[in-house]
């Protein structure tokens, strides 16, 4: 059964749902999401969705802020746009539902690290959660809009999959939908559409350690890349420093990590060595208090010269209610792991937590693909540089998806070609996978090699392994996708594999250090005159 609509839109976090709310005001949508609707870096979004609501802040402040964040490499177009449409694209959002806090009657606005005013709007500290509650209802309301769960999307529909049209050139290539794995039947159909909407998150589950949950295994940037989409800047990974250390027994290794919240140090909290030395006076004069990424490096430095998997915060120092005043979910969670952090270390590690690059779109969210549009966190904008300023994701997530709704109308309408005709998926002569451990060893060891090779601190040396080894298990997943009926799994280690070949790929191209990427062979950032995005695109589809 082959499914076809106006626009086919992949993901169900805020990009995906507000974009789908926006096209179903004049076409129809099918919504397909690869778990329950809920599932999605959104969800866990804490801190909130910044944007110059305050009459004493501006939007020349806001553009600053982002710039100066970005090292460089922001675009300025797309800055303008997502500061000056971030209020209007709020108020949708509240008009939709969204219960934002409120004090006297005001939105109450929170100041985050590197924001010069308070200009986060947030609902208490589960912002994403709430946002992600009033889009569902309203999506759930729409007619036009059919929103199919535990549908996961393999790869695009291109000339490529057209036996007539497979030599067309890279440059000219149009997108008419998706396969799609419908995970509960095992059962691949066809999605065709005129647009397809790519919002599928972020590629957290690439590194051992992260904050994203277990959908965030770079899907779309995968299927981009395999369909030969631009890509640009998937080098500019954001670290949390401190995430909550579980050994593998401890949890799944897709789970995500319990994020311990900047505020304990601010609060007072002490990093050490396992053997108890504090360390932080030798990297920052500011010690705890330094920013994010010189905090998560010095971790990182400390982990590698010592060959340990974790470090302390420590704050035993404070007295018990004033810590269960502050931090009562933190203190609760870290008991549920026997760890009362009133009386004991808290054992943390950096947590790979945003991905700054993706698919090159432009402010229209069109990607190089006709008929390819591509929103939130799976994109490359422009808007966040080398570096994203806290809170600004959801914000381009909605601004850009607000765009993506205006292009698709104007598109859709002058939509003049026929969709040719693509062959149904065919699985003949594969066979059932009966080694499911290979995929399982090959996940664990991309994600062990992405954090030992391509984390926080990077090296010439170090990304040559890396690239060497990921070559290895792109060979065997690739012949063993080739032989198998497909299955979840093994279409995640796919595009796992895919993701960490252009994350190494991207961070080889990148000679200097800047933003988010460090490098002990070109350790500042004047190497390069002109600072530049790194494009990638896959010349062999
Ligand atoms: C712990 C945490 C805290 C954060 N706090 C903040 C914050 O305070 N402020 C802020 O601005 N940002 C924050 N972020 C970042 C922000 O939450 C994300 O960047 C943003 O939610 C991304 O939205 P999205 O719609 O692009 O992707 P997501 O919300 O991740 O949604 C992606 C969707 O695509 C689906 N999907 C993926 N692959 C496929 C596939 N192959 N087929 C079908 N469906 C698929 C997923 O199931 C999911 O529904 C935080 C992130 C984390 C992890």
């Amino acid at each position: 059964m082959a499914l076809k609509t106006d626009v086919l839109v992949i993901g169900s976090g805020i990009a995906g749902l507000f974009t789908a709310l926006k096209v179903s005001e004049y076409a129809d949508v099918i919504l397909i999401t690869k778990k329950n609707q809920s599932d999605s870096n959104t969800n866990y979004a804490q801190g909130g969705i910044a944007s110059v609501i305050d009459t004493k802040d501006s939007f020349e402040k806001h553009i600053q802020d982002t710039m100066v964040a970005g090292a460089g490499l922001c675009n300025e177009k797309t800055v303008s746009i997502l500061v000056h449409e971030g209020p209007d694209r709020i108020y949708d959002l509240i008009e939709l539902g969204t219960n934002f806090t409120r004090k006297d009657g005001k939105l109450d606005l929170a100041k985050e690290g590197g924001h010069s005013m308070p200009r986060i709007v947030h609902a208490r500290d589960f912002t994403g959660q709430e946002i992600e509650r009033a889009l569902i209802e309203s999506v759930n309301a729409k007619s036009n809009i059919t929103v199919i769960e535990n549908t996961l999307a393999i790869d695009l529909l291109t000339e490529h999959n057209a036996n007539d049209l497979k030599e067309a050139t890279l440059n000219n290539r149009n997108c008419w939908g998706a396969y799609v794995l419908i995970c509960n039947q095992n059962k691949v159909e066809k999605i065709t559409s005129k647009a397809t909407v790519l919002a599928t998150g972020g590629l957290g589950q690439v590194y051992l350690h992260t904050t994203n949950p277990a959908i965030a295994t770079g899907d779309g940037f995968a299927m981009a890349y395999r369909s030969g989409a631009l890509l640009g800047n998937m080098e500019f990974i954001q670290f949390h420093p401190t995430s909550l250390y579980t050994s593998e027994k401890e949890r799944d290794f897709h789970a995500p990590a319990f994020l311990i919240s900047e505020a304990v140090r601010g609060f007072g909290g002490i990093l050490r060595t396992q053997d108890g030395k504090e360390f932080m006076e030798k990297y920052d004069p500011r010690k705890e208090l330094a920013p994010r990424d010189i905090v998560a490096r010095a971790i990182d430095s400390e982990l590698k010269r010592r060959g340990d998997e974790f470090v302390y915060l420590d704050i035993t120092h404070k007295k018990k209610d004033e810590i269960l005043e502050h931090f009562p979910n933190i203190y609760n969670t870290c008991l549920k792991y026997e760890i009362d952090i009133s009386k004991d270390f808290i054992p943390v590690v950096p947590a790979a937590h945003y991905a700054c690059g993706g698919i090159a779109v432009d402010e229209n969210a069109r990607t190089s693909l006709k008929g390819l549009y591509a929103c939130g966190e799976v994109t490359m904008t422009g808007v966040h540089g080398a570096n994203r300023l806290a809170s600004n994701s959801l914000l381009e997530a909605v601004v850009f998806g607000y765009h993506a709704a205006a292009d698709i109308k104007e598109f859709i309408n002058n939509y003049k070609s026929k969709i040719p005709g693509i062959p149904e998926w065919d699985d003949s002569g594969t066979l059932s996978a009966d080694e499911k451990v290979l995929i399982t060893h090959s996940t664990k060891e991309v994600k062990q090699i992405m954090w030992d090779y391509v984390g926080i601190v990077r090296s010439n040396l170090r990304l040559e392994r890396a690239a060497i080894r990921i070559h290895n298990i792109f060979m065997e997943t690739e012949n063993l996708y080739k032989k198998t009926k497909i299955f979840e799994d093994i279409l995640e280690l796919r595009n796992l594999v895919a993701c960490a070949h252009m994350i190494i790929k991207s961070a080889q191209l990148r000679k200097e250090s800047r933003g988010l990427h460090y490098t002990l062979d070109y350790p500042t950032a004047d190497y390069i005159s002109e600072p530049k995005d790194t494009l990638i695109r896959n010349t062999h589809t």
